[in-house]
């Protein structure tokens, strides 16, 4: 197995696009589970009311557990609000409960709205750093929306991760989230940068799907990956086992895929800092 290199330092993605239904939850968890799987320290943060990715990666999102949701709004300490994943040992993830649908209204009239996140996280990951157990990855889920929980993702994030679905609609849209972005770099995160795009549930035999994905390689040719990730039932059943497809069904091209885009995700960004 190839070992993946560790960032110099912790690289937080927000895995967005105000699309729903285009690959976020399955990207954010499988590319997580891929990464560490190579032994490389991964929290997810599950900020979607939804609570997919908890689901996804087998963590308990019920009400009564501790969750985003007490991050945000009740100033509870990461640290508290983190489960381990049962399947991969270096593996975390803060879950969402459903008690997250009301915070969007609920963060609207408290102070320092846009920063709840970034604050809670920088604590937490300092913390761990101190302690000799520095995160290599934090990968943070979004709802299908730009309202505030996006934006206190997008504050504490340094890299935008966008799945893209290949299909005729796909770049519709998109520049709703390009000029959302670049809101956010403007009055609350100068370091925030658009680093990957990938592009999910590609078929090959369809000239649309290879159309689209030639579209948005010409519009954002660096930040594309090489890779594209098929359309598979494994990847969809997964979720239902409380697994990912790198763990489910660890042959499979929808894990080989993943695998592959997580590989150049760490290569490019050890590429950027030297
Ligand atoms: P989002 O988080 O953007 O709403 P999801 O990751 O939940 O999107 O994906 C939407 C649906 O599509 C889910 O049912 C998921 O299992 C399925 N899906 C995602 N990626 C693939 C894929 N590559 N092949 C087959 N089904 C997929
Ligand atoms: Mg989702």
């Amino acid at each position: 197995a190839t070992t993946f290199p560790a960032p110099d330092s912790t690289r937080i993605f927000t895995v967005a696009n105000q699309k729903g239904g285009v690959g976020k939850t399955t990207t954010a968890v499988n590319i997580a589970a891929a990464l560490a799987a190579q032994g490389l320290k991964v929290l997810v943060i599950d900020i979607d009311p939804q609570g997919n990715a908890s689901t996804a990666l087998g963590i308990e999102h019920s009400t009564e557990v501790n969750s985003i949701y007490d991050v945000l709004i009740e100033d509870l300490p990461v640290f508290e609000a983190v489960a381990q994943c049962p399947d991969i040992e270096t593996l975390t993830c803060v879950p969402a409960t459903i008690d997250l649908a009301g915070a969007e209204i609920e963060l609207v009239s408290l102070v320092a709205r846009e920063q709840r996140l970034v604050r809670a996280l920088r604590a937490y990951l300092k913390e761990r750093e101190d302690a000799g157990e520095r995160v290599d990855y934090v990968i943070i889920d979004c709802p299908p929306s730009l309202g505030l929980l996006t934006v206190n993702a997008f504050v504490a994030a340094n890299e935008v991760l966008i799945p893209i679905q290949c299909e005729y609609y796909a770049l519709e849209g998109l520049s709703q989230l390009l000029k959302n972005i670049q809101l956010i770099q403007k009055h609350l995160n100068p370091a925030l940068e658009i680093s990957t795009i990938l592009l999910t549930m590609f078929d090959g035999r369809t000239n649309l799907s290879r159309q689209v994905a030639d579209d948005v390689r010409a519009h954002f040719p660096n930040q594309v990956l090489e890779v594209t990730i098929p359309r598979s039932v494994r990847i969809s059943e997964a979720p239902s086992y409380g697994q990912t497809v790198i763990t489910y069904e660890p042959s499979s091209s929808g894990a080989l895929s993943y695998r592959e885009a997580a590989e150049e995700i760490a290569h490019r960004g050890v590429a950027d800092h030297g």
